[in-house]
């Protein structure tokens, strides 16, 4: 028997995006951003698979970016693409 004829036919009923599917609450770290050390560049912003950091302030200078804890789930990505170390993973206490 061909492989293609073993497949059963599926249908996703509610196909959602992850605004519709809060992915916070399965994470064991967080990122937590240092507004001392943010130069305001939004690469995390760009780089996080789920939208979570954002801009949340302006001091005139620069950006300061924050994250949204609803969506953050702790993969890491904004950490490692942050260009002045400004993000630290932190073990999740629950
Ligand atoms: S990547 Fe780092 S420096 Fe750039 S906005 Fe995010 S926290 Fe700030
Ligand atoms: S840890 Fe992952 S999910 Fe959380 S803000 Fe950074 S890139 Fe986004």
């Amino acid at each position: 028997m061909a492989a293609k004829e073993k497949l059963t036919i599926g249908l996703v009923a509610k196909p959602g995006g992850t605004l519709g599917y809060k992915t916070g609450g399965w994470r064991t770290f967080r990122a937590v951003i240092d507004h001392e050390k943010c130069i305001g560049c939004k690469r995390c912003a760009d780089s996080c698979p789920d939208g979570a950091p954002y801009e949340c302030a302006h001091d005139g200078k620069k950006k300061k970016f924050c994250v949204d804890y609803d969506y953050c789930k702790g993969c890491g990505i904004c950490a490692f693409e942050c260009p002045v170390d400004a993000i630290e993973m932190m073990k999740e206490e629950k």
